[in-house]
């Protein structure tokens, strides 16, 4: 649904919206005919909530797309991923915590390698370490340009942030990276007449990196991409009436939730401290965004048994969310991170919605197969699930007569 229209219907109400999500929660069997993670678990609280529930699989941007966490909890936010995009410079911003302002341009930078020609011959530089990565974005952060205040992060491996910040600077720069090797990088190009100034100062970021960094080979040169602006969307006060708070301790899903308007609340890092927060904090908001991070950790590394431990203690911690009295709960992942695939992947997620007043659908535990069988079907897109919570909390009108 558009988010327009769902804001004529919101009224206001008492009941508190919880949205559980541990990340990359979908899986698959380990071998054919097996059990996904999920459903090898032992989850009794999780089994007990599905009973009383209504059960599906969503999908999270669209069929067969492979999502990144950041569309995806957009999506679970209430929020169209496809119309609402957040460049990855900024996602690159907000993964390191660093707070844009709108006169910010951010870019996703890569140390690379070039030869005697210029030429690209590694578009990662080897992998280089983050320690190496730190020394050379302090040799970055020493180059000076007219009229723009110049900020370099230092990300992972090869990967680091650039923030341009001054007046009239424009996110329309097309990517120094050409994507292949034997070529030299772009020359920053701006793709409208008001990023000309933009392009201007990111050519001379770039031949200023060139001369700091030669003779750091194999990262002697950089590759820029994903010059993007934060984005200013509507807020989920303002689009839901919601009071919106986030309990996640990784800045990246703190930084995605502050852009649709939730308090990051402070947070320690364990399952124990995110629930603790919650309790805490109870009265003060109407909607709860609590993210656990572990579980996609656990996929991508390829851990089965790991990722079902963490499932399992995220069900031994479900009585004290429950215990609260919330009018909505909602259990899901983002997407899924299967462990034999190690990466996220395009399989629809697991998800249960909770209210006493919803219409329980037979669905008996909470699994890959047994959801497929709920009433929220096989794949609904999770964009969706916000508008049926409001529903189910008693904060949406009857729509005409
Ligand atoms: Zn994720």
């Amino acid at each position: 649904m558009e988010l327009d229209f769902v804001r004529r219907l919101v009224k206001p109400a008492e009941s508190k919206i919880v949205l559980l999500v541990m990340d990359g929660l979908g899986g698959l069997p380990r071998e054919a005919g097996g059990l996904t993670e999920l459903e090898a678990a032992n989850t009794p609280n999780l089994d007990a909530l599905a009973v009383q529930s209504i059960c599906g699989l969503h999908q999270p941007v669209g069929f067969g797309v492979t999502p990144g966490s950041g569309p995806s909890h957009l999506a679970l936010f209430g929020y169209d991923p496809i119309r609402f995009q957040i460049g990855r410079g900024v996602l690159e911003a907000l993964g390191v915590g660093f707070d844009l302002t709108s006169q910010d341009v951010a870019a996703r930078g890569n140390f690379c390698t070039v030869d005697e020609q210029g030429r690209i011959t590694d578009r990662r530089a080897g992998r280089i370490s983050t320690e190496k990565n730190r020394e050379l974005c302090a040799l970055l952060r020493q180059i000076r340009l007219p009229d723009v205040e110049l900020f370099v992060e230092p990300v992972k491996e090869y990967r680091f942030l650039l923030v341009l910040r001054g007046e009239g600077l424009s996110d329309e720069v097309i990517d120094t990276d050409p994507q292949e090797v034997g070529h030299p990088p772009l020359e920053p190009t701006a793709s409208s007449p008001e990023a000309a100034k933009t392009a201007r100062v990111v050519s001379q970021f770039v031949a200023e990196a060139r001369r700091v960094l030669a003779g750091h080979a194999p990262a002697n040169m950089v590759l820029l991409r994903g010059f993007s602006k934060r984005p200013t969307w509507p807020t989920m006060a303002e689009v839901f009436g919601l009071r919106a708070a986030a309990i996640a301790a990784y800045p990246m899903y703190r930084g995605v939730a502050r852009l649709v308007g939730m308090e990051v609340l402070d947070t320690g890092e364990r399952l124990e401290d995110e629930f603790d927060t919650l309790e805490r904090r109870w009265r003060d908001f109407d909607f709860f965004y609590l993210h656990v991070k572990r579980t996609d950790s656990a996929g991508e590394d390829g851990d089965y048994d790991r990722k079902v431990a963490l499932i399992e203690e995220v069900d031994a911690q479900l009585p004290r969310l429950l215990a609260l009295r919330p009018g909505v709960v909602i259990v899901t992942g983002d997407h899924s991170t299967p462990s034999v695939l190690r990466s996220h992947s395009w399989h629809p997620v697991p998800a249960l919605l909770w209210s006493p007043h919803c219409r329980p659908d037979g669905v008996n535990r909470f699994g890959e197969r047994a959801c497929a069988a709920g009433s929220l079907g096989p794949m609904i897109p999770a964009v969706e699930l916000m508008p049926i919570a409001l529903a189910n909390a008693m904060r949406l009108e009857k729509f005409g007569a």
